[in-house]
């Protein structure tokens, strides 16, 4: 298999930039799998449609490029909740996976992050990265990220959505976030972003010779 690096982990453990650092430094193309699920909820909530009308998240799931994301738009707050709705039906993530597998076995390697990328998507991948934080170190960065773009932060219910998306997201019988048994967990919550980097870069180099 060529080299893909599958890195997961819950709302705001620092997967996404650890993703995309790793993807700059080895010149690999990344997907953040996290935007597929916003995209598809967002499809649906323009239509006016409920979260919950499998047949048409399905449709929106079949119908995304993942060229055009309107990312600004998909990643604020309501749409990592709204993705999480459709995240745990089994018929969207089928609808994805093709898509998903296509991307990473482009031959010269890839990043994916996620929360099944190492158990579901890319079960060979040659490197697995788990990464964690506490909540409440979770529920800060994000208030931070929040801020920096103009949203209203309000620090308890955003460490309220991320307890509420981490027991959604762990608790669904569908590709539930869990840790692939065999990848490198890696708890940032006493790093700052360079040391987690630093800290990811360290695994990648072992694990991929
Ligand atoms: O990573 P991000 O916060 O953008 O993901 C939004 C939601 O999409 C997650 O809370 C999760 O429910 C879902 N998701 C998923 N599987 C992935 C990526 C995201 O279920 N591989």
């Amino acid at each position: 298999m060529s080299f893909v690096i599958a890195i997961d982990g819950p709302a705001a453990s620092g997967k996404g930039t650890l993703a995309r650092r790793l993807a700059q430094h080895y010149g690999l193309p990344h997907l953040d799998t996290g935007l597929l699920y916003r995209a598809t909820a967002c499809a649906l909530l323009d239509e006016g449609l409920p979260l919950d009308d499998v047949e048409a998240a399905v449709e929106a799931a079949r119908g995304l490029s993942l060229t055009d994301f309107d990312e600004t738009r998909l990643r604020g707050r309501e749409m990592g909740e709204a993705a999480s709705v459709v995240a745990a039906m089994p018929p969207v993530r089928a609808a994805l996976i093709d898509m998903q597998q296509a991307f990473a076995a482009r031959p010269e390697g890839a990043v994916l992050d996620g929360r099944d990328i190492g158990t579901v998507i890319c079960p060979q991948a040659r490197v697995k990265i788990f990464v964690t934080a506490t909540p409440e170190t979770r529920a800060q960065r994000r208030a931070l990220e929040l801020a920096a773009r103009g949203e209203d932060v309000d620090y308890t219910a955003i460490l309220d959505d991320v307890r509420k998306r981490d027991a959604r997201d762990s608790e669904r019988s569908a590709a539930p976030l869990k840790a692939a048994e065999d990848a490198a967990l890696l708890d940032t919550s006493e790093l700052d972003r360079d040391e987690a980097f630093a800290a990811a870069l360290a695994i990648t180099q072992a694990r991929r010779d």
